[in-house]
């Protein structure tokens, strides 16, 4: 008699068709380990549907069978969430197939997508009818517009357009029950009751599946300036920052803080690297960008950098001259957790504090660590403008990975004790995934998580999506 799992990949195949459906060793290895290589997962099967009625046949066959989902797209997660348990009950559903562009509509401003379209195909299709989607991270070739959503990420132009969630006026989702709801819709304002898509935005994929999304566009950038600075401090980082704010707030579309010890991490590991400013302990990232052709961006980012040197805000920079130079200033930025992937075992501590605080947890937090690790390097960088750093440690020169990574946990604890002081979140823009989980009751428990927990026994009462994601002991 063929087992639960024989018998479910049976009417997967059935449903889905040759090639659609794996269950080898092989076949799945890339869809059960995370980015990080944290996680390793243990799937009953990988499906790989391309239609939504597709989507909503795997949802229902999974369900009569008991069987969890753990939803997948670009697998760029930083917290394990898209990795299934070592169990070998889930079934890992990538969006990777679902790839159309619907539609875009220049009179509304609005893209119709499907989510398993990688964000930098979603710009690229924005681009090409004269339009800007304002979502940018380092991820971006491979991260899907699902998964995007199901984390509400953030990155680089959070400070000028906002979060992923600002972006969304529609979403289709496959609900527990394999109900696709359709709420594709375009509108600007809409105050129907419940704002039902934001539940799914953000949710890491333990409420539903995200199949399609309209989200929001703005007009084609016409002109780019941008600089590379060195700073004495983080604070006159943030001097930097407020005074760009007074002379260009509406074009300043990224500001990226890097430590001296993660550029020189960058530098060491990232072949074709030259930093075009002198060596110093922070660096900052601006980009400035305009839709209008008459605006005086390089003029405008030239006086203000005089005036920060004049007032000793910064020590040097760069002007990009060309598309070509301003785009080797975001490579140094892009590949950031690269190098620190590249330079051993790793601790991510992806955290929020007030944008004025980010200083005191710079400093504090690398006192504190330096104390507890003797030796490990403190690599934070991130987005200043939304005071959110990636505090990351990476461990000391040619120590045992294993054995720092055992320590995890303690270090976390002291950057994250740091973090609340401040009234700070433990989760900025990564979410909680697998890795986080244990954090939540201490900081979001009592009504929050009661909250939280009644909307997902509503929406998927038999536990079926993603087990073990950001509620603990799930
Ligand atoms: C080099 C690098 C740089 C990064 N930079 C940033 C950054 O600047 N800002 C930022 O916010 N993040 C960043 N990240 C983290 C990561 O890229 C984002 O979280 C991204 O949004 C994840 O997209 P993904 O398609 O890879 O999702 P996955 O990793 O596949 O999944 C992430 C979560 O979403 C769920 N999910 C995926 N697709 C769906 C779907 N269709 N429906 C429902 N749930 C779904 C999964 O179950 C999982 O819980 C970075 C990661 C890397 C590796």
């Amino acid at each position: 008699m063929a087992s639960v799992s024989e018998g479910l990949a049976a009417h997967l195949l059935a449903a889905l068709g040759d090639g659609a459906v794996l269950t080898g060793p092989y076949d799945m290895a890339g869809y059960a380990v995370d980015w990080r290589g944290l996680y390793h997962g243990r799937p009953l099967a990988v499906v790989r549907p391309s239609t939504v009625a597709q989507v909503a046949d795997v949802v229902r066959l999974c369900a009569g069978a008991g069987a969890p989902i753990v939803p997948q797209g670009g697998n760029t997660s930083m917290v394990g969430g898209a990795t299934p348990s070592q169990a070998g009950s889930a079934v890992v559903l990538s969006l990777e197939r679902l790839r159309t562009v619907r539609a875009v509509d220049p009179v509304e401003m609005t893209m119709t997508v499907e989510a398993g379209l990688t964000l930098l195909q979603a710009q690229e299709a924005a681009e090409a009818a004269g339009m800007l989607l304002p979502l940018s991270i380092s991820s971006e070739g491979s991260a899907q517009i699902g998964g995007v959503l199901a984390t509400n990420a953030g990155g680089n132009n959070t400070l000028r357009f906002g979060n992923a969630r600002d972006l969304v006026l529609g979403l289709e989702v496959v609900l527990a029950d394999g109900a696709v709801w359709d709420g594709l819709r375009h509108l600007h304002k809409d105050n129907t009751g419940y704002c039902l898509r934001q539940l799914f935005v953000g949710s890491e994929g333990t409420l539903g599946i995200i199949t399609a999304a309209v989200l929001r566009l703005q007009p084609g950038v016409t002109a780019r300036a941008a600089a590379f600075c060195a700073l004495p401090s983080a604070e006159a980082a943030l001097a930097l920052l407020g005074r760009l704010r007074l002379r260009a707030a509406a074009a300043l579309h990224a500001f990226e803080y890097m430590s001296g010890g993660s550029v020189a991490l960058v530098l060491r590991h990232i072949e074709g690297t030259h930093l075009p400013v002198g060596a110093a302990d922070h660096y900052v990232l601006i980009d400035l960008g305009t839709s209008a052709p008459a605006d005086p961006l390089e003029a405008t980012l030239e006086e203000t950098l005089a005036e920060a040197l004049e007032a000793g805000e910064i020590a040097d920079a760069a002007l990009s001259r060309s598309e070509a130079q301003r785009l080797a200033f975001w490579h140094l930025r892009e590949e950031h957790a690269e190098a620190q992937k590249r330079a051993g075992a790793s601790i991510k501590n992806d955290v929020s504090v007030p944008v004025s605080l980010v200083p005191v947890l710079l400093r504090e937090a690398a006192a504190l660590c330096a104390v507890a690790a003797p030796g490990l390097r403190v690599v934070p960088f991130g987005h200043l403008g939304d005071g959110n750093i990636h505090f990351n440690l990476v461990q000391p020169e040619g120590a045992d990975p294993a054995a720092f990574l055992a320590r995890a946990d303690a270090l976390m604890a002291i950057v994250n004790g740091v973090v609340k002081d401040l009234g700070g979140s433990f989760s900025a823009e990564h979410g909680v995934g697998r890795l986080k989980t244990g954090l939540m009751e201490e900081w979001r428990g009592g009504v929050e998580l009661r909250l939280m927990r009644g909307i997902k026994a509503a929406l998927d009462p038999s536990g079926l999506f993603n087990p073990g994601v950001i509620f603990p002991g799930r």
